[in-house]
């Protein structure tokens, strides 16, 4: 079975399910976990279910009343799943202003009796998938990137109440007038690995002074390196200010 097969959509508590073992990934548990408090849980988690063999091994009452058991591990949504858990059980008392008046919280709807538990995906599949289903989904978003003029046009509805969308003000101003880039700063600067952000300077010159700016500075120490020959010329003409001719 080199596919996942879905099985169905179940609530699931939390106590039942096992998140991915050894997920590579660490999520921003707080930052979803705000989201699912201001917005539920929109998107489901995909849980892989493994009927399991009832155990029958030498306890024979065991065997006796053994039932299928079912491991259900997560392998997407491992962060939303660890959010709700953060949640806990019970009402947080958390509200959030929505036209005017009080809406409760995405995950617990401000209910006592409110026990963790997740929207999920059951979908079965072999344990070679299951790795690589983890492994790509938390992957292709890494590698997504944003149209920053799309995004910063969306991000212009919210009336500036940015909480729990994981953006913040400092994050939208950055947006509307972004640092330079990399390529804008090699462009000014030497690389910063080799220099430290030096500057460069160019200019342009006649003929002449590129001959003149090379003769003159043919006996510094390093005749390769331009730099060095800028900085011999500077000595001298330094010395010549200290002692005029
Ligand atoms: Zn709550």
């Amino acid at each position: 079975m080199s596919q996942a097969t879905y099985q169905g959509t179940a609530l699931v508590p939390l106590a039942d399910l096992t998140p991915f073992p050894g997920n590579a990934k660490r999520g921003d548990v707080d930052t979803i976990l705000a989201s699912l408090r201001r917005h539920g849980q929109y998107r489901s988690l995909v849980v892989r279910h493994i009927e399991q063999e009832p155990d029958i091994g030498t306890d024979m009452s065991t065997a006796r009343t053994a039932v299928p058991r079912r491991r259900l591990v997560v392998l997407a949504g491992n962060h939303t799943m660890a959010a709700l858990a953060e949640h806990g059980p019970g009402d947080c008392r958390r509200t959030f202003p929505d036209h005017g008046q009080q809406r409760p919280c995405g995950i617990c709807g401000n209910d006592p009796a409110w026990e963790p538990a997740a929207r999920c995906e059951l979908v079965a599949c072999d344990e070679d998938t299951a790795r690589r289903i983890n492994l790509v989904d938390n992957r292709a978003s890494d590698l997504g990137g944003y149209d920053p003029d799309a995004l910063t046009e969306l991000l212009s509805f919210l009336d500036e109440d940015y909480e729990a969308t994981g953006y913040t003000e400092p994050d939208v101003l950055r947006l509307l007038a972004p640092p330079p880039s990399l390529e804008e700063l090699a462009d000014t600067y030497r690389h910063p690995e080799d220099e430290g952000l030096w500057p460069v300077l160019r200019f342009t010159v006649p003929p002449q002074d590129r001959d003149d700016f090379y003769d003159l500075t043919a006996s510094c120490s390093n005749p390769g390196d331009d730099a060095t020959r800028f900085r011999y010329l500077l000595d001298r003409a330094r010395a010549d200010a200290r002692n005029p001719p």
